[in-house]
């Protein structure tokens, strides 16, 4: 913000790309509280053509001197632009799978070297290849202190394969299980993240090893519990699950992997005195916003907010005091703040 303000002294403009905007409401707030909402203009999916005409007009004729959107805002009609910066700059969302395809920090580095200027890549966990390339420059500026001074997280890294062995088959490590608990104990928050939805990612005949799969995409379907369905989470398939063997006609059907509706079921059973809200595509919807979600997770003060990635983008709730993400299928990765 000192660095756009920098910039507007210079009768310069700036664009900021952040992964989505909806996601992000009180940074939007920030922006329009401290340089006044006139000057700010926001480009994103949810617009209608008529507004996103209207935002494009302001921008180019230099009405709006700050543009705030997700990766498409890098092509926005920006005259004497002096700075772009891409927060979360690791994340994936920067990357444009639909044609025409293209990569937003890319186009973002060309902007910046034609113009002259600076481009800032902002993250807490940048990735492997900015961060690789930034240090082959001076450019890295790192910071000491965490806002409001306070500590850096422990992390703690636990292998799943021992606890199999010392016969713990839940979810959740023993460590996780108690650290839960006291949270539950104390009024803290938990979030936990688990990159998979639905309730077992795979599906599998133990007699002939047959595996429901979609015909068109070749992956997995993953069984939703509460429908009792297989779902094809690349093309929305989705059939009724399976009652026996298509192959081998059999009844031995057993259920794999473990998504987010699965593990909020092992929390429910595990720890029935706390409130719970889960966070994926399946509960977003009309009727729940992200916002009205995490909102009620903030405002109600729930125990344990379970989701996949949408729990884990750069959010503020000083209550949450533990987070276990998922890292690879063996491990689990806890901060505690
Ligand atoms: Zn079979
Ligand atoms: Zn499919």
């Amino acid at each position: 913000m000192q660095l756009i303000g920098k910039v507007l002294k210079k009768n310069r403009t700036a664009i900021v790309l952040v992964p989505e905007i909806s996601l992000t409401p009180q940074m939007v707030e920030r922006f329009i509280s401290r340089f006044g909402e006139e000057k700010i203009a926001l480009l994103h999916s949810k617009l209608s053509i008529g507004e996103r005409y209207d935002e494009w007009k302001r921008i180019e004729k230099k009405e709006a001197k700050i543009v705030i959107g997700a990766r498409s805002a890098i092509f926005a009609p920006m005259k004497d632009l002096g700075i772009i910066i891409i927060d979360e700059e690791h994340d994936s969302s920067y990357k444009s799978d639909m044609t025409p395809k293209y990569n937003a920090k890319e186009i973002a580095l060309y902007l910046a070297k034609q113009s002259n200027i600076p481009l800032v890549l902002g993250s807490a966990t940048p990735s492997i290849s900015s961060y690789y390339e930034i240090q082959q420059t001076d450019g890295l500026i790192t910071l000491s202190k965490r806002a409001n001074n306070s500590k850096l997280p422990n992390v703690e890294i636990v292998d799943m394969k021992k606890e199999l062995a010392i016969g713990n088959r839940s979810m959740l490590s023993i460590r996780l299980d108690e650290m839960i608990q006291k949270n539950i104990e104390d009024k803290k928050q938990t979030i936990l993240f688990l990159n998979r939805r639905g309730y077992s990612t795979f599906v599998m005949c133990r007699d002939c090893g047959y595996t429901a799969t979609c015909n068109k995409c070749n992956i997995t379907l993953t069984y939703h519990m509460k429908e009792n369905k297989l779902k094809c989470h690349y093309c929305g398939y989705e059939r009724q699950n399976l009652t026996k063997c298509p192959e081998c006609n059999g009844s031995n059907i057993r259920y794999f992997g473990a998504g987010t509706q699965k593990l909020e079921s092992e929390i429910n059973k595990r720890f029935p005195q706390a409130s719970t809200i889960r966070m994926d595509i399946d509960t977003v919807s009309r009727k729940n916003s992200y916002q009205d979600i995490l909102n009620k997770f903030k405002d109600e003060n729930i125990d344990i907010l379970i989701g996949t990635q949408m729990v884990v983008k750069g959010h503020h709730f000083p209550n949450v005091t533990l987070v276990r993400s998922y890292c690879s299928r063996q491990q689990y990765v806890y901060v505690r703040f």
